[in-house]
């Protein structure tokens, strides 16, 4: 019997470690403070969803008509219009639901506990570090924590009323805050708003209250007053994301990274539930049971080319260039022409290597698999036939 790894951090790359380690033969242990909301707009692609519900029976969205398009919009009000691609899924019940299914699985074992870095008894000599933007993580990473590039996001969830003109998910890009805001419906008109940015606190609260009066007047919608201030958390957005290590040595313990601890989220529009997945999975995917050690070189250059694919393909870090470029003046003008008249070859070339679909299958010898040309047709469930496997 191998010797059990220890993740620290239960939510999605954690998770994902869990269960493709434990495939490999490798019994993990999972320490999860909780089960909680984490801030989340909660988007994730069809084939993501799809994904979920067949390896794990997990069913993200159940409802019978899912908004069907997605805006991409600028600040002076003009948009580009795309086929839905996603669907919003809660982040309480997506960790609830993984911790149920990946919980039973043999050789893994998940506690409910607030690690600290005193807990030396609890790590084994490589420790899986998934515990995101979190003041554990900022313990163990240190100096490469302060060298990453962080976004501030904030989100707000309501009910939209019945003369609201929102018929398609949101993204409005706003150069000036190095950033963009969202509205995300989910079923019976609950939405959740927000922004994120690579801007101050102060600023990216500003650029909320624009922003609930930008969507107000555009869709002729009433955001509510807030009751409780919105949700603040951190996303971290590196860029290059295979240049910085992927594992850290703390007191002889080697803390190999996964999902928002290397920055995995993209570096746009700060989606990182996928990449978190994705990370996880190869991660499980570098350990060799012979030596029953996580090969850190194998995982690193996995992660790259698992990258260099969805979310940091030329496209994204050409965008993410000019996003943070700034002696490009006008840039949302600018942006609005390029994709109006671009917006074909950009909208093939997304489908052909969609943002963050999964582009591994799994096997041994890892393959690379990027739905060229793949149709992309989305699959929706009804509650009461398919639920029953949950
Ligand atoms: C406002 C906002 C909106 C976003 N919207 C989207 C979106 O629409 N789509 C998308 O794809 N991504 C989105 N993201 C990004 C996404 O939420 C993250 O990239 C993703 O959650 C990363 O997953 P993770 O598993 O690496 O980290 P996390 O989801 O942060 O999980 C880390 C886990 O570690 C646990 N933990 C932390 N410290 C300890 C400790 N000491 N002991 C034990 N456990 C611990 C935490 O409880 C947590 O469950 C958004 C982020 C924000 C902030």
């Amino acid at each position: 019997m191998a010797n059990p790894i220890t993740i620290a951090g239960g939510n999605i790359a954690g998770l994902s470690a869990a269960h493709h380690l434990a495939r490999r033969g490798c019994p993990v242990r999972v320490y999860e403070t909780k089960i909680w909301d984490k801030p989340c707009g909660g988007a994730v692609t069809i084939e993501f969803a799809d994904y979920l519900a067949q390896e794990f029976g997990i069913y993200l969205h159940t409802g019978k008509s899912p908004l069907p398009r997605v805006k991409f919009g600028f600040q002076n009000g003009r948009y580009v219009e795309t086929q839905g691609l996603f669907i919003i899924a809660s982040r309480y019940d997506l960790q609830k639901k993984l911790i149920e299914c990946i919980g039973n699985e043999p050789g893994v074992n998940i506690q409910f506990k607030h690690l600290s870095t005193r807990d030396h008894e609890l790590f084994s000599p490589q420790t899986v570090l998934a515990t995101g933007f979190s003041g554990f993580t900022r313990q163990v990473l240190q100096n490469h924590w302060y060298q990453q590039e962080h976004a501030l996001a904030l989100k707000y969830e309501g009910v939209l009323d019945k003369d609201s003109r929102i018929d398609a998910h949101l993204i409005v890009f706003d150069s000036r805050y190095k950033g963009y805001g969202w509205v995300f419906v989910k079923e019976q008109g609950r939405y959740n708003i927000g922004v994120g940015g690579m801007t101050g606190r102060a600023d990216l609260q500003h650029r909320f209250g624009e922003f609930v009066g930008f969507i107000e007047k555009q869709f002729h919608c009433r955001i509510e007053p807030l009751p409780v201030p919105p949700l603040m958390w951190k996303i971290p957005m590196v860029m290059e994301s295979w240049k910085t290590p992927v594992s850290f040595f703390r007191n002889g313990i080697e803390f190999i990274g996964a999902g928002d601890v290397l920055g995995l989220a993209h570096p746009v529009i700060g989606a990182g539930i996928e990449p978190a997945w994705q990370s996880g999975w190869l991660l499980g995917e570098s350990y060799d049971p012979s030596s029953q050690k996580i090969d850190t070189v194998r995982y690193r250059h996995l992660l790259k080319k698992n990258q260099q694919l969805t979310s940091r393909k030329p496209i994204d870090m050409l965008v993410s260039r000019m996003l943070r470029n700034p002696s490009i003046p006008y840039k949302d003008g600018l942006s609005f022409f390029l994709l109006k008249l671009f917006k074909r070859p950009t909208i093939k070339t997304l489908k052909r290597y969609p943002w963050f679909a999964l582009v591994h299958d799994g096997r041994r010898k890892t393959r690379f698999r990027a739905s060229v040309n793949k149709p992309r047709k989305p699959r929706f469930y009804e509650p009461d036939t398919k639920q029953e496997n949950v």
